[in-house]
């Protein structure tokens, strides 16, 4: 068995270790029991994105996206309408 690699839960940010050979094999947390990589994008607030970075030994992709910039893709059909609404 390999060294255990740290990887954060997504769902309740708990630090789970984990073999690397079993990293392929759908890992669940053993404090929530949700899986810990769901093939979605994660939305976190300040404490809980300090904790996946800092926690993490996997790596971790981080796309910032601002609260004008979210509001303005959640009305993205009506923009690219020229305005008109939906
Ligand atoms: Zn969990």
């Amino acid at each position: 068995m390999s060294n255990p690699l740290r990887v954060v839960c997504p769902h309740c940010n708990a630090t789970n270790r984990v073999p690397s050979e079993r990293l392929g094999q759908g890992p669940k947390c053993g404090q929530c029991h949700q899986p810990l990589f769901t093939g979605r994008p994660v939305e976190l607030n300040e404490a809980a994105f300090a904790r996946q970075i800092a926690s993490n030994d996997i790596p971790v992709v981080v796309d910032f996206l601002g609260r004008l910039v979210r509001a303005l893709s959640d009305d993205g059909p009506r923009i690219r309408k020229g305005g008109q609404g939906p």
